[in-house]
């Protein structure tokens, strides 16, 4: 099969390799639409950003499965795949298993003609939910995911940090819970506007000023009840603190790699204010828990949650390799990038 195939740093190469072999309780999916993640640019052109050479990465995907008594079914698929043996596994809190595997990361993912998948990590995605649309599940149960953990009531303000795919999902999220006014912080004006388009009250550019201060202002000198942060920067994850009202909570979602810049006001605030700071990653997929997946899945099949408008590329996987050094420069204007795989 073709696949795109990552063979150190920056070096991915779209080449033949072995059709994948599905081990027990695995099937094999054919991939129809591949789209691009965050993180996927820090793995595929950092430094040491994959675990091992040579992987096909590509995590957010979907497809039909093939044979397996379910031959040709439309199906997204989970890409952590948890042990299911250890402590967090059995509460059913799969994204915190402390022996889990991953798609596109540990093991090959979805950036190939075929993946071989576990059966137990596949949601079957209803028909009239497009294959890029189902690529975008999860972006979607991410944002999902940490706007649960920020905990937002109706008639809340949020403010966003991060007009990228998962910031413009939490946007609708926090508009479909109730929030009063949500504000997203963005530099690219491209990612202002469309944030608009999907509902946000007002957009700020974080080049401008500090948008602690700016939200402070459109918020009556309040600040917000919430503050998530998608963009990964120091700078973001301090103006989220700064940003908060009392007994605010921020959420850091984007992986900054860095540390956090702290100044003495910033520690004043979070203990007299009594603020809470926490940590997302990924999303609830299991039985036991909210499972974000479902829940996205079918708020976009409904309509109420609209993924298409994020998917601003289209490519061939054949060009994967150029599309990957265009986003490894700062200032490009992709929102979400979807490879057409067959
Ligand atoms: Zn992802
Ligand atoms: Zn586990």
């Amino acid at each position: 099969m073709k696949a795109a195939v990552l063979h150190g740093p920056g070096d991915l190469r779209y080449e033949d390799v072995p059709d994948p072999a599905p081990g027990p309780g695995e099937v094999l999916v054919r991939v129809r639409r591949a789209s691009v993640c965050g993180s996927d640019i820090y793995r595929i052109t950092g430094p040491g950003g994959a675990y091992h050479y040579p992987l096909i990465p590509g995590h957010e995907f979907s497809g039909e499965v093939v044979g397996a008594g379910r031959d040709g079914q439309r199906v997204t698929v989970i890409p952590l795949i948890p042990c299911r043996q250890c402590e967090p596994c059995e509460r059913g809190q799969y994204n915190l298993c402390d022996r889990y595997s991953y798609l596109g990361s540990r093991r090959d993912g979805g950036f190939a003609e075929y993946v071989a998948v576990p059966e137990a990590n596949l949601l079957p995605v209803p028909d009239s939910v497009e294959f890029e649309e189902a690529a975008t599940v999860e972006a979607a149960g991410g944002a999902l995911h940490t706007i649960r953990r920020a905990s937002v009531q109706p008639g809340a303000r949020v403010a966003i940090f991060g007009a990228g795919p998962i910031g413009l999902c939490a946007t609708q999220w926090a508009l479909l819970l109730g929030a009063k006014q949500v504000i997203v912080v963005e530099p690219v004006e491209r990612k202002r506007q469309l944030a608009m388009e999907l509902g946000a009250s007002a957009t700020i550019d974080p080049t401008e000023g500090s948008a602690a201060d700016m939200i402070r202002e459109l918020t009556d000198g309040e600040g917000v009840d919430a503050a998530l942060e998608f963009s990964g920067s120091p700078g973001g994850q301090s103006e989220c603190i700064a940003a908060l009202k009392k007994r605010g909570v921020a959420v850091f979602y984007g992986i900054s790699h860095r540390g956090l810049e702290l100044s003495p006001a910033h520690v004043d605030r979070i203990l007299r204010h009594e603020l809470t700071v926490r940590g997302s990653w990924n999303a609830d997929f299991s039985a036991t828990a909210s499972n974000d997946w479902r829940i996205a899945l079918d708020f976009i099949a409904r309509g109420r949650l609209r993924t298409r408008p994020l998917i601003t590329h289209r490519f061939p996987l054949s060009e994967a390799p150029s599309v990957f050094h265009q986003l490894a420069q700062p200032g490009h204007e992709m929102i979400k990038v979807v490879f057409e795989v067959a």
